[in-house]
């Protein structure tokens, strides 16, 4: 694993590192090291991308979920495929999650919820053995979403509560269906929910900035160019957007066409970027689309992107983690 530096002040030298696509502005230099061994201070918020895929089924590349740590919680933003695998891999019990925050309904973004849900609440120590129920967060829709897991589980439920002794709480959902706004207080941590346009058909859809100790991270999730996600993101430290993109030669493609516009261009997101200016942008959630000349390349949306933004920018892979404090953004390269 490498670790990356950005301090909160000044720019005076520029770095280029591996899977880091663009300049990352440093204040005094670089900071590597061979472990996750940077501390985390107990002000700090950390972001761990657990998929930062789409609905295609890759093995490195799992579908949208994010862990935040802050204040001693562990919040989901979405819950996308291997949300439970990737959790695992850093030692964490899925029952040890105090929030899931969903965007949307899209598969790709709930797939791995069953999984967090029901796995959550096995009486077993590295699960986590939930006594309590799972706090879900999310537009309206949501308690629609935890009746029918509820329903999926229920065999399960009963099983495990007659056989195991699993305590009832533990296999229940609180659904908070939420409007835009401050929709998490705890602990110090707060999370901020905004509407953003994933078309017109996509209603509602969502986006989540959460704040801590003058820290923050926001994630647009599924969107168009939206000026609310803007707005919302305006002062953030890290901003985790997607972008979708095809080959030229498809563009004319009524199935192409639709999936764009869906989502924001890599030259949107520039500008969006620009206008934010956080202090680390980065991809995740990319749809990178086929023709028939094979998929659009990576280094083709970042150079689109780069006609309207020249800051920081880094493409997400799954595991990645950036620890966020007053000292600035520290950067994990995790690796599956
Ligand atoms: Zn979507
Ligand atoms: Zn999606």
């Amino acid at each position: 694993m490498k670790i990356a530096m950005l301090r909160r002040h000044g720019a005076a030298a520029l770095s280029r590192l591996p899977g880091f696509m663009g300049a990352v502005a440093l204040a005094t230099g670089l900071s590597m090291a061979g472990s996750r061994s940077v501390a985390a201070s107990e002000d700090a918020l950390i972001v761990t991308l657990l998929g930062t895929g789409t609905p295609l089924n890759e093995p490195d590349r799992f579908s949208f979920s994010n862990l935040v740590q802050a204040g001693g919680l562990n919040l989901l933003i979405d819950a996308g495929r291997g949300t439970s695998i990737r959790l695992g891999q850093l030692g964490i019990p899925l029952g040890e999650i105090d929030g899931v925050f969903l965007s949307h309904f899209h598969s790709d973004h709930i797939i791995g919820l069953g999984d967090v849900f029901s796995t959550g609440y096995i009486r077993v120590p590295t699960l986590g053995g939930r006594v309590e129920p799972l706090n879900l967060y999310g537009p309206p829709g949501t308690q629609r979403l935890a009746d029918g897991l509820l329903l999926t589980f229920q065999s399960d439920i009963e099983t495990r509560m007659l056989d195991e002794g699993v305590p009832e709480a533990g296999t229940q959902i609180i659904a908070h269906e939420m409007k835009d706004g401050v929709v998490f207080e705890r602990d110090g941590v707060t999370v901020t929910m905004f509407t953003v346009n994933h078309g017109e058909k996509i209603d509602p859809s969502v986006g989540y900035r959460v704040d801590y100790k003058g820290s923050s991270v926001t994630f647009s999730s599924d969107t168009k160019y939206d000026t609310r996600l803007i707005d919302a993101a305006r002062g953030t430290d890290l901003l985790v957007h997607e972008t979708a993109a095809a080959p030229a030669e498809t563009m004319e493609n009524p199935i192409v066409r639709d999936i764009l516009d869906h989502h924001t261009s890599p030259e949107e997101v520039g500008s969006v970027f620009a206008q934010v200016q956080p202090r680390l942008a980065v991809y995740s959630h990319v749809v990178r689309l086929f023709g028939p000349n094979g998929r659009v390349t990576m280094r083709e949306i970042i150079d689109r992107t780069r006609n309207t933004y020249a800051g920081s920018l880094v493409v997400a892979e799954d595991l990645m983690q950036f620890i966020i404090s007053d000292r600035g953004v520290t950067v994990v390269r995790g690796g599956i």
